[in-house]
């Protein structure tokens, strides 16, 4: 059996858009740049120990004239000593921080490092990888990775040499490798702060941008369903009609297109008037005005007379045209008395707020002999045009129903009794 499929909403689908990528770039971020300072320290240390090494070998050399050698375990350059208290190295270690060792014939003579007791690491060899390099090849060695002591350092060993150029040891400067991690260490935690922090603000801005096109995507969807479903006087709000991207395009758009479907439903198309759909609002808030406020109004239905006559006599679209030039002229009496509206075929409402039965009458008979008045040509023919009305005040006990079949009563009333009326009494 096929499941559902299941309604992704937009919200989720943008968070994940937006989450995802925001903390992959702060992992690529924080990798890339704790790289880049891993290196970069490297580099300085490196440069660091290689400046140091050649210090100390030029301090070696101008430590006596002569060549290098060694009597009872003490070394000397041209026959000066350079003493049992490895001072030299020592002072190196209490400037800089940095181990130092000077090698002759492969091994330790004068070092800061110490070994496990306490004592200094005097008669040990270098790694014979190093030997090989520095002092049979002659070259300078650089390693992140020197293990002396059982402790890691950055190493830089270079050779010294006799003035004649003969290789008789080297000199090493290192530094500690847990030393440089804890710098490091802290450094990338400063970094991840920061990249936490830049991608918390990222995250809450987008996830805040996200959230409100969602909202105004929510309610204009919300806005189209009730307008789908027939409710077309609500609004949207201010805050999303003030967009100005293309949500707020599309909401101002949704209204247009409300008023329009107002408009096509609320108006008869052939006359342009209210049709019994709105005219049945208007009369419910005139009727609910008249019961909060006591206000009374009128109310008339109009049937134009013979109307059937006039079609088959003149056709159909002379019909209309009737239809169409007695509503102009009904808009217009009713400017600023109140409503009116096609009820259907050849029949009018019209409603006068605030108005009596007496006063109502007398803009009705105002309006009977303008129709009387009223010329409509067709082809070259005038068509006569006579109208009956009912006529009912509207109080608040009526209800919806009672006004229209009490004005309809009348009206029928005036056709039986002659037409081309005005009945506003009886049942
Ligand atoms: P009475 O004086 O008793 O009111 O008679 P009447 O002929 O006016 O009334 P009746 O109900 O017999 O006929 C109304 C006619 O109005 C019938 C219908 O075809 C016509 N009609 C209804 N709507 C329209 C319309 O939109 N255009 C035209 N041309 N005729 C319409
Ligand atoms: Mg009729
Ligand atoms: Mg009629």
């Amino acid at each position: 059996m096929r499941r559902a499929k299941q309604k992704k909403s937009l919200k989720t689908q943008l968070k994940r858009m937006v989450v995802g990528p925001v903390l992959c770039v702060g992992l690529v971020v924080l990798f890339i740049s704790v790289s880049a300072l891993y290196k970069s320290m490297t580099d300085e240390t490196r440069d660091g120990l290689l400046n140091l090494s050649h210090q100390l070998k030029e301090y070696c050399n101008i430590m006596g004239e002569g060549e290098y050698s060694l009597e009872d375990g003490v070394l000397l350059k041209g026959g000066v000593p350079f003493g049992k208290d490895n001072k030299i190295v020592d002072q190196v270690h209490e400037i800089s921080g940095i181990d130092a060792t000077i090698f002759f014939e492969g091994k330790r003579r004068l070092t800061t490092i110490r070994n496990e007791d306490g004592s200094r690491a005097v008669g040990t060899e270098a790694a014979k990888k190093v030997q090989k390099k520095v002092l049979i090849e002659g070259e300078d060695y650089f390693s992140s990775h020197v293990l002396v002591n059982g402790e890691s350092y950055y190493g830089y060993y270079t050779p010294l040499q006799n003035p004649d150029g003969e290789i008789v040891g080297m000199v090493f400067v290192g530094k500690a490798r847990s030393t440089l991690m804890k710098t490091l260490f802290s450094l990338s935690i400063t970094i991840c702060l920061v990249v936490l922090l830049v991608s918390a603000i990222m995250l809450k801005k987008s996830l805040h941008y996200a959230g409100s096109v969602t909202a105004a995507l929510n309610q204009t969807k919300e806005f189209l369903e009730r307008a789908a479903r027939g409710e077309i006087g609500e609004t949207l709000n201010d805050e999303l009609l003030a967009r100005e991207d293309e949500l707020g395009e599309m909401g101002r758009f949704a209204l247009i297109l409300q008023e329009e479907v107002t408009e096509m439903v609320g108006t008869d198309s052939l006359t342009g008037l209210y049709n019994r759909r709105s005219f049945n609002e208007v009369l419910a808030n005139a009727l609910e005005e008249c019961r909060k406020h006591d206000r009374i109004f009128t109310v008339a239905i109009g049937d134009i007379d013979g109307f059937k006559k006039i079609n088959d006599t003149f056709g159909h679209m002379a019909g209309d045209q009737v239809l169409r030039e007695l509503a102009w002229l009904f808009k217009s009496h009713m400017e600023k008395k109140g409503f009116v509206a096609r009820w259907g075929g050849e029949e009018f409402l019209f409603l006068y707020e605030n108005v009596d039965k007496d006063g109502a009458i007398r803009y009705l008979d105002e309006l009977m002999q303008s129709i009387r008045a009223q010329r409509i040509h067709y082809h070259g023919q005038v068509i006569p045009v006579r109208m009956t009305l009912g006529v009912t005040e509207c109080r608040k006990v009526d209800n919806l129903d009672d006004i229209v079949s009490r004005a309809d009563r009348r009206l029928y009333c005036g056709k039986s009794e002659g037409k081309d009326r005005i009945i506003c009494k009886g049942a």
